[in-house]
């Protein structure tokens, strides 16, 4: 059973954030039941047909509940559905997605509606980016991770056999519309995952909002308003790191805060969710960025314990170990983050951290020194 219908009844206490980006600008409207609003604010965009993508857990969902909303405000809909989990960012899926929002007629003037996960928003907004060489998108995301981080900046695209997010475009949504409501059907395991995602603005630049998380962290996961204002707060965080940098020249890496290590272990792992799921990979990608930083003598060691702390006591993973059925390996690892896109002539830059809410681009970082940390994270010397 959706949640919108209920949600929708209670006034929804809303929160607008806007992506100041000239003429690429656009609001991110947060609250319970904003889902409800898709099909006028569809046709207030002057849409006439709507492409909804999603995937088959939330389909069966709340894919209905939305494709109802759109028709009702006179919109023709269709549902495009792709397998859940991080498989469905391929060649084959994209193709498939394309074909579909082509045979539906979807128009340049229409919209795809991305309905799901990161994983449904990065596929479905890449689709749109290059159907008729660019229609619109709304992100409408339904997992705590998407809702915080992956709807929001237009970084779109899929994974390829040489690595995660490989192959992509910057398309900017036209709307996103973050209902957290659908979070209410989402598994304890994916809204951990999310909040790594929330974690890391605070470790960034805003050591106040880490120290939130630290106090709230529970009530957070637990749902009620706590969790709408981490949401709120780490959109605002994301909108001005995009406004300042849109295509990641600059500031917009420190986004990637955990990443490099992140995305070796999802390689590793296969992207096998019964290893790992991206926030869970980003947890330990936190905690090893930060581990990784007291071995430089950049930051305290007690700050990468603080890390480590906070994150284990919501129930994260925050070492190689943590994951079952994987066999990390130090030059496995190395040559994954080789692979990783923020390589620039052969040295790896890593986004490094001189204490709580103070990252820094680290560029060209010494592989001897990565390679002797990973052996001994590998050797379990991580705790
Ligand atoms: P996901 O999309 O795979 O969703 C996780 C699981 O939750 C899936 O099984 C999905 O079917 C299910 N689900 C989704 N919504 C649900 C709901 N409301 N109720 C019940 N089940 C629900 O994973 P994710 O963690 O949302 O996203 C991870 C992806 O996001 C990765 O591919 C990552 O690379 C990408 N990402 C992109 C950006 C970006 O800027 N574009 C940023 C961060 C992450």
């Amino acid at each position: 059973m959706s949640a919108i219908a209920d949600a929708a009844s209670s006034a929804p206490a809303r929160e607008t954030v806007r992506v100041a980006l000239g003429e690429r600008a656009y609001d991110i409207v947060i609250g319970r039941g904003v889902a409800a609003e898709a099909g006028a604010r569809a046709a207030a965009l002057g849409a006439r047909a709507v492409a909804l993508v999603t995937d088959d857990t939330v389909a069966e969902l709340h894919a209905e509940a939305v494709r109802n909303g759109v028709a009702a405000a006179g919109l023709r809909a269709e549902l495009v559905t792709v397998p859940s989990g991080e498989g469905s960012k391929s060649y084959a899926t994209l193709a498939r997605v394309c074909d579909a929002i082509l045979a539906q007629r979807i128009e340049r003037g229409d919209l795809v509606l991305a309905l799901g996960g990161g994983v449904v928003g990065d596929l479905a907004g890449f689709a749109a980016a290059i159907v008729r060489r660019g229609v619109r998108f709304v992100q409408m995301p339904t997992t705590l991770l998407a809702q915080v981080d992956s709807s929001v900046g237009g970084k779109t695209g899929i994974n390829s056999a040489h690595g995660k997010n490989l192959v992509g475009a910057f398309h900017q949504p036209s709307l996103v519309l973050a209902d957290t409501a659908l979070l209410d059907t989402l598994c304890e395991r994916e809204l951990r995952a999310g909040y790594a995602e929330i974690v890391k603005y605070g470790l960034i630049d805003d050591a106040a909002f880490f120290a939130w998380c630290e106090a709230n962290g529970a009530a957070v996961l637990a749902g009620g308003p706590e969790r709408e204002r981490a949401v709120a707060h780490s959109c605002r965080a994301k909108a001005a790191i995009v406004a300042r940098d849109e295509r990641e020249e600059g500031d917009r890496a420190l986004l990637n805060l955990g990443h490099t290590f992140a995305h070796a272990l999802e390689r590793l792992a296969h992207y096998d969710p019964s290893i790992l799921v991206h926030g869970e990979a980003v947890a330990a990608g936190l905690a090893l960025a930060f581990r990784f930083s007291a071995m430089l003598g950049l930051c305290a060691p007690a700050d990468a314990e603080r890390v480590e702390r906070h994150l284990a006591a919501t129930g994260l993973p925050t070492t190689l170990q943590a994951f079952a059925g994987l066999s990390p390996d130090p030059e496995r690892l190395l040559d994954a983050m080789a692979q990783d896109k923020k390589v620039v002539a052969g040295q790896l830059t890593f986004i490094l951290a001189r204490g709580v809410g103070n990252s820094f681009i680290a560029k060209g970082v010494d592989v001897a020194a990565v390679r002797t940390f990973l052996a001994r994270e590998c050797a379990g010397g991580g705790r």
